[in-house]
């Protein structure tokens, strides 16, 4: 019997949905409700290939969760006419307590609440979705998928940091690793494109959106991975700065800046934008092709921060079968890409140029026939793997 899953991704201010089908991966809708709690809210469905659009005042994520409701009824299909299977809500830390998808109960409701202090500008967002889900649909299966999950089986000598026990013990600090939805889809695809048995398969995903991570995928398990506590470590991104010298807050502070601003800054002020005033990497481009010095600095520290995770994560593996990019950039921008691998040859990953440059949507080999690492594009779907986690879930038996 085909399941069909309602995915949540209820942020601070934002609520994003999609009806699929599990297994054949149709999307009947998709949503989002933007500006929850401002002065004027919007929200968008797509059903049908119709875009149906609101505005107005949504003060709260159950007014949200209502339009949702609202806008399916209107717009269809209808969420009474759908027998739905389960609701999937994505959260994004679920700290070393969940190593899988969880069914919600008061206990898994509880455990999130006590991981705020390490996601705290996610998980809030995160547990309004799913309260405000169980109050519409009380009787209906509702799963947690974390983005931490795919990486609780990093080795200890990968997740932890060096610095003192106490730290360590009292606070929860380690690598967590975040975007492990996409790694999963991402990895598992890119086994299969290469026509290898998953658990064989040494993949390096390379999510590079907004948000950027590189994971290293031994045989289908995470092994390493550049985001760390948070998502600000590893690589450069929009907003972010990825790797720095930890001794920055402490020089910081000393020269009188406050710690909500250096907070602030390396969120939302720093990465691409920070270097170049845009995190727009379709801006960056156009003013790299113009010459400006500055977007070629940028683009340079972008893709000599992603080469040296590359050569980091084929000497953590050993030896690797693929290479896969993702996300809105790694999907997208050739140029990135072709940054990124040039020189890697003596690594074993030779690219096709004219390939690359074609490879601007859908799923793409863009290495040589001889290449001994196969590079792919791999158009990520965390909302399918969210369904298919949580179709699985209940298929194996877990119930309220
Ligand atoms: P997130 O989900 O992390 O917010 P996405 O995966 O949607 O981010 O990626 C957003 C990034 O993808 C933006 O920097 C955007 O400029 C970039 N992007 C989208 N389309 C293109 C394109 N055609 N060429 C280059 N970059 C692109």
């Amino acid at each position: 019997m085909a399941s069909v899953v309602l995915v949540i991704n209820a942020g601070s201010s934002s609520l994003k949905y999609e009806l699929l089908e599990a297994e054949s991966g149709t999307t009947y809708a998709t949503g989002l409700i933007e500006k929850i709690g401002e002065s004027t809210s919007h929200g968008r469905h797509t059903s049908d290939d119709t875009t149906a659009e609101r505005e107005g005042s949504c003060p709260d994520h159950a007014t949200a969760f209502e339009w949702l409701v609202e806008a399916f009824h209107d717009n269809g299909p209808d969420l009474d006419d759908v027998a739905l299977t389960a609701v999937g809500h994505r959260v994004v830390h679920g700290g070393a307590h969940f190593t899988a998808p969880s069914l919600i109960t008061d206990e898994v409701i509880s455990e999130i609440e006590r991981l705020i202090p390490l996601a705290p500008l996610h998980n809030p967002g995160n547990l309004e979705g799913i309260r405000v889900a169980l109050a519409k649909f009380p009787e209906t299966p509702q799963v947690a998928v974390f983005d931490t999950a795919f990486h609780q089986t990093l080795p200890p000598a990968a997740y932890t940091y060096a610095i003192p026990k106490a730290w360590r013990v009292d606070h929860r600090i380690r690598r967590y690793g975040f975007h492990g939805t996409s790694h999963a889809y991402v990895s598992r695809r890119t086994a299969q494109l290469c026509g290898l048995p998953l658990d064989e398969a040494n993949v390096i995903v390379l999510h590079l959106g907004n948000g950027a991570s590189a994971t290293a995928v031994a045989g289908g398990r995470s092994v390493d991975t550049s985001m760390g506590l948070s998502p600000l470590e590893g690589l450069v991104m929009g907003t972010r700065p990825g790797d720095l010298d930890p001794s920055l807050p402490a020089h910081l502070a000393r020269a009188g800046l406050a710690l909500e601003d250096y907070d602030r800054a390396l969120n939302k002020d720093s990465g691409l934008k920070g270097l170049v005033g845009t995190n727009d990497f379709r801006e960056l481009t156009d003013l790299v092709a113009a010459g400006d010095e500055e977007a070629v600095l940028a683009l340079g520290v972008v893709a000599h921060r992603l080469k040296k995770y590359i050569g980091a994560y084929a000497a953590v593996l050993g030896r690797v079968d693929a290479l896969a990019f993702t996300a809105g950039v790694g999907e997208h921008s050739p140029v990135l890409r072709a940054a990124a691998l040039t020189g890697l040859e003596r690594l074993g990953i030779e690219l096709d140029g004219d390939a690359n440059a074609a490879a601007t949507s859908g799923e793409h080999l863009i290495s040589t026939a001889d290449s001994p690492i196969a590079v792919w594009v791999v158009p990520t779907n965390e909302e399918l793997e969210i369904a298919r986690q949580a179709a699985a879930l209940i298929a194996a038996g877990a119930v309220r």
